[in-house]
């Protein structure tokens, strides 16, 4: 089901119609506070209220335009302005950016965000997506971080290059988000088994955490995996790590029970927020992470 999925949200036919289904546009909204920049900023405010900070992102992805994503940019540049009161972070995809139009424009693209994100003080993280794109954006943070302090990257603990890319970025004083991993890797580079991608999840963290503690790294533990994160935090509390330098990061409507559990005991949880019309492949891969979500789409269906 999860290989299926994962076919769908590639599949350009599928891309075009779906989003014009009335019951998909119900559906999606468990995921989405609405489609304008409006309702992710009110859904943030609340989030605030409550202790959990805000995390935005433009969906979109695989821009075919470079003028496409210098609205893009010009539109997170709005956000980061309009968004200082919540203290609200942003996270970008490089494809939305130009990548796979032209990397020089896609780096500038970034920069001129990074500078953006510096400005408001807010913080600019940049997505990790298919491997196809991993290598070229490790390259892209390598060298935004030279010259910025406030940017940081996703990595993807389901790749068997994870490991190499921590040693390679440690230097740098990175900030690194840590996600399973999203997409449909094959098994040569990828660890395909749930159990394995957890085991490296945890030897991730248990490698890093140390380094938080050093102050040398920023880690966000960004997952719904509650076990996991306890796994995680039984090595932060041994480091005698300070609750509030503990990051998590979950996305909106998911588990957001456990969000709030976790603002309560201290930690710094971040609610990551999406808004856009944009939504066909990243809402495939929110249904691939837990198939069981189709029955919630099936329902949809009814009047
Ligand atoms: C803040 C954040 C940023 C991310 N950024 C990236 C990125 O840049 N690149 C990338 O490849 N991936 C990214 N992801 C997605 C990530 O890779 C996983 O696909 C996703 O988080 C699901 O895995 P999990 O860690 O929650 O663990 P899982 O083992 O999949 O889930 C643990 C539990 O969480 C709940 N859960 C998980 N997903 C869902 C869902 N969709 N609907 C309902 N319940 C669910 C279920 O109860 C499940 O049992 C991001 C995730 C988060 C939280």
């Amino acid at each position: 089901m999860r290989r299926l999925l994962l076919w769908c949200a590639q599949n350009p036919w599928l891309a075009t119609h779906v989003p014009r289904w009335r019951f998909a546009r119900r559906a999606v909204r468990r995921f989405l506070p609405g489609e304008g920049f409006e309702a992710a900023l009110k859904a943030a405010v609340e989030f605030k209220s409550k202790g959990i900070g805000a995390l935005f992102t433009l969906l979109g992805e695989n821009v075919i335009d470079l003028a496409d994503a210098n609205r893009v940019v010009e539109h997170y540049e709005e956000v980061l302005a309009a968004a200082t009161g919540v203290q609200a972070e942003v996270s970008v995809k490089p494809t939305q950016l130009g990548l796979d139009i032209d990397p020089e424009a896609a780096y500038a693209n970034l920069r001129r965000l990074a500078r953006a994100a510096a400005n408001a003080k807010s913080f600019l993280w940049i997505d990790m997506e298919g491997s196809a794109y991993t290598e070229r954006t490790v390259d892209l943070y390598k060298t935004l971080r030279a010259e910025h302090s406030h940017v940081g990257l996703a990595l993807q603990a389901y790749l068997h290059r994870t490991v190499s890319d921590v040693a390679s970025l440690m230097p740098l004083k990175p900030a690194i988000r840590l996600v399973k991993g999203a997409y449909a890797e094959p098994a040569d580079i990828a660890f395909t088994a749930r159990r394995e991608v957890d085991e490296n999840y945890l030897a991730l963290c248990a490698l890093m955490l140390p380094e938080v503690k050093r102050r040398s790294l920023r880690l966000v533990i960004a997952t719904h995996d509650t076990n996991l994160i306890a796994k995680a935090w039984g090595f932060g509390k041994a480091l005698a790590i300070d609750p509030a330098h503990f990051e998590i990061a979950m996305l909106y409507g998911i588990r957001t029970d456990q969000q709030l559990r976790l603002a309560r005991e201290g930690f710094s949880v971040r609610d990551l927020i999406s808004w856009g019309d944009a939504w066909y492949a990243w809402y495939l891969r929110r249904l691939a992470e837990r198939p069981a979500n189709m029955w919630f789409v099936a329902r949809q269906l009814l009047p």
